[in-house]
């Protein structure tokens, strides 16, 4: 995909003369581009059609950055296509909310469901998960395996078999227990059938949920329209996550989805595992869409703000994608000094979302200090070192005692290494392109 649109663009930079058969072209050939990543028909149709209002053919004509004003345009567009509007329901801590999961089986609820819940609690809330899918075998015992291992408290039934009142218990019981996220998982079918509608329906009435999320499988295609309308016809769904983003689907049914129910996305699922769950960043998701990555961004921002002679060093550490501790910590000098680096390096995604959201920079940047204090306890091996198992306990309890910290901020800061690490691996074997040749998006 991202050969085909970068080889449509390349067409039109070394057209001399920009007409609209020229712009045609290069629309048809994004056109087919995004249909091969799922974006739904029509909305691929409706995008051109805007496109061609909003880029202006005298502007092309005369001259100038061609590529970056059709990019621009397309970028835009998707964007918007993947703004509904309104926020989502956000629960507040400490004030009981009902989360309701809906979706087709095999879409990963009941993995999502724990996910949700464990990223939250890790920020403080008190979550709750409710098993009300008792379609499927074995589903209670995974809701429960699943809780069991992220220790948040759970609720279920072997024997009963009445999801809608299995639902109500349980809500009513974590309202007891003072629990402010109570996460109902539901059945799915192999197919929308009517039975599962019908049982969601009634799940939705007996606990009144304050926010539906639909779970949608970011491989499932054209699909995606269809199967998130006929959800959203049933129960009031109010947002979405897409899952198995670490799969090869670049998920364009999220367009679908978001256009099918009017509602965000706002996490999606990278892994099988419990933290392999992010918040959803619209541009990051679209330059994957057309295939750029996530990084075309980064690149463009390193070209702009690091100085020259700085680039290369930087560049073959990121293309080597050996992200060791003692990178973690150059990066965080970097980050304190925001020095040109600094403000690239703020950039990249696990850092800006997770480790200095908006509006909380004062206490992002004492969390970053006191992981290089710890840091500072640790030996050059140790700081040098790729291998995740060398951090063993006692390590752990000499960095503790030697920098006057907790065991648990110790491995607290291994986890945030650990993440950007994984982040980190992706750009192992870039491409680098030279300064002149990435165009910005
Ligand atoms: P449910 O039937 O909707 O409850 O789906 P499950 O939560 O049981 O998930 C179905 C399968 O998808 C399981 O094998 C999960 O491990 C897997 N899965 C769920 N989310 C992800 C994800 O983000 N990435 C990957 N690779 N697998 C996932
Ligand atoms: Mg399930």
């Amino acid at each position: 995909l991202g050969g085909s649109i970068s080889r449509a663009l390349q067409q039109m930079s070394n057209a001399t003369v920009i007409d609209e058969k020229v712009l045609n072209e290069c629309l048809n050939e994004i056109t087919r581009a995004l249909l091969q990543s799922d974006v739904q028909f029509k909305l691929v149709r409706d995008m051109q059609t805007n496109i061609k209002k909003i880029v202006n053919l005298d502007d092309l004509a005369a001259g100038h950055n061609k590529r970056r004003i059709i990019q621009q345009a397309i970028f835009n567009e998707l964007c918007k296509i993947l703004d509904p509007g309104k926020p989502s329901f956000t629960p507040k801590k400490g004030k009981a909310s009902v989360i309701m999961f809906v979706g087709l089986q095999g879409s990963g609820k009941t993995t999502t469901c724990t996910k949700y819940a464990f990223y939250h609690q890790k920020k403080g809330w008190k979550p709750a998960l409710v098993c009300a899918d008792t379609f499927r075998a074995g589903a209670f015992d995974q809701l429960k395996q699943n809780a069991t291992k992220a220790k948040i408290p759970f609720y279920g039934s072997y024997m009963e078999s009445d999801p809608v009142r299995i639902a109500a218990e349980g809500v009513e019981r974590f309202k007891k227990e003072n629990c402010d996220l109570i996460i109902v998982d539901t059945s799915g079918r192999h197919k929308q059938e009517t039975a599962l509608f019908e049982e969601m329906r009634q799940v939705a009435e007996a606990t009144k949920p304050d926010l539906v999320i639909f779970v949608m499988d970011s491989s499932i295609g054209q699909a995606a329209f269809d199967q998130a309308q006929a959800f959203k016809k049933s129960v009031s769904v109010g947002a979405v996550i897409v899952t198995k983003m670490d799969g090869h689907a670049k998920g364009g049914g999220a367009l679908s989805a978001v256009a099918a129910t009017k509602s965000p996305v706002i996490f999606i699922g990278t892994g099988e595992h419990m933290d392999e769950f992010e918040v959803f960043d619209v541009k990051p998701f679209v330059s994957r869409l057309l295939g750029m990555g996530d990084w075309s961004g980064f690149m463009d921002k390193i070209h702009e703000v690091v100085p020259m002679d700085q680039q290369p060093e930087l560049l073959q550490k990121l293309s080597e994608g050996n992200f060791t501790l003692r990178i973690m910590y150059e990066q965080f000098q970097n980050i304190l000094k925001m020095g040109p680096i600094g403000q690239v390096f703020s950039m990249l995604p696990g850092f800006s979302a997770e480790l200095m959201p908006k509006g909380r920079e004062k206490e992002s940047q004492a969390k970053i200090k006191r992981y290089m204090t710890m840091m500072d306890s640790m030996t050059n091996e140790e700081l040098d070192s790729s291998n995740p198992k060398l951090m063993n306990e006692s390590r752990m309890m000499r960095i503790a005692r030697g920098s006057g910290r907790a065991v648990r901020e110790v491995m607290e800061m291994l986890e945030e290494y650990k993440r950007l690490a994984k982040i980190w691996s992706k750009m192992k074997g870039l491409k680098i392109p030279k300064k002149g040749e990435m165009s910005a998006l």
